[in-house]
């Protein structure tokens, strides 16, 4: 039996931190639970909603006597939250961030962090467009991943981190870092930058309005929409984040969809059918 942990300190209270409170209440966990987010206005909210037992107006505060502590602000901010939090870290305590990138992560994070604190990155692949504290429900891990990046962290406290996941209601699954990276770039960071183009794309013609658009649009172009307005600084700092990988995906990406305009254009029906084809027997051999 795992020991649950007892205090809890997440940094940063938007949807994926108030998800986990949720999921932590839902859980039954006992653990006392502190929270702190840079701006007042979220903390206020934080308070009035009743998010956390205790919201902190110092990050040093919320981090006193946790042993475990979630970073879940936006990727690039990781450092410097872990840079202010070093030197009031518990001996033998526990960091884990939930970024949606892991090689930048554990670059910023790492080396700030004492001897003797464990840093288990982890990324829960769930998500929602919405943002905020308010944002958050007790469901939002149920059965999905949440990939583990392990490292060289000591294999007690990972186990116990993949332990305080499943009761949230994830599975875990364990990635080196790049693969990691890559994983994401092709499952989700490269899809919502074709939702992002794709919005702004249709918004750029004149000769079809916003109206039009959102009226005759069945689920795959309401689908982008709805992506194409997740957070921008969590979006911003992904790519910033992931440069490599999603610039090889890009790449290939890209050359694909110059492959099928030049078909398109010299009207090769076979090509297309062919590229169809294989797409729909992946589709089909996936489920
Ligand atoms: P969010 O925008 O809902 O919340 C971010 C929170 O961090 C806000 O409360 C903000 O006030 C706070 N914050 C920002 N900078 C800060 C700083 N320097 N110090 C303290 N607090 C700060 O974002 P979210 O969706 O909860 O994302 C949090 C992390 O989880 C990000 O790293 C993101 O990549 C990752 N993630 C997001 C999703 C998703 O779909 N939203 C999925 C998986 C992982």
């Amino acid at each position: 039996m795992t020991e649950p942990y007892k205090r809890v300190a997440l940094i940063g209270l938007g949807l994926i931190a108030s998800s986990m409170f949720w999921a932590m209440r839902r859980a039954g966990m006992a653990a006392e639970v502190t929270g702190y987010a840079r701006s007042a206005a979220t903390r206020d909210t934080a308070r009035r909603i009743g998010l956390c037992d205790r919201v902190c107006d110092s990050v040093e505060e919320a981090v006193q006597g946790a042993d475990l502590i979630v970073l879940a602000v936006p990727v690039g901010a990781m450092g410097a939250v872990a840079e202010a939090i070093a030197p009031h870290l518990a001996p033998g305590a526990t960091v884990i961030d939930v970024g949606s990138v892991k090689r930048a992560v554990v670059e910023a994070v790492g080396p700030h962090l004492p001897e003797g604190v464990h840093f288990v990155p982890c990324h829960p692949m769930a998500g929602t467009e919405h943002s905020g504290p308010e944002s958050g429900f007790a469901t939002l891990f149920d059965n999905r991943w949440c990939l583990i990046v392990p490292g060289d962290a000591a294999e007690g406290a990972v186990g116990r981190v993949e332990a305080y996941w499943r009761a949230l209601g994830a599975n875990c699954e364990r990635m080196d870092v790049e693969h990691h990276d890559l994983v994401c770039a092709v499952v989700s960071h490269i899809p919502h930058l074709i939702a992002y183009t794709m919005v702004g794309v249709a918004d750029d013609l004149r000769r079809v309005s916003d109206q039009e658009v959102i009226k005759f649009s069945a689920a795959g172009f309401r689908d982008f929409t709805r992506i194409a307005a997740s957070d921008p600084t969590m979006w911003r700092d992904v790519f910033l984040n992931n440069k490599d990988a999603t610039l090889e995906i890009l790449g290939r990406f890209t050359e694909e969809l110059f492959a099928l305009q030049r078909a398109i254009r010299t009207g090769d029906g076979e090509q297309l059918h062919a590229y169809f084809t294989r797409t729909r027997a992946i589709r089909r051999g996936i489920l």
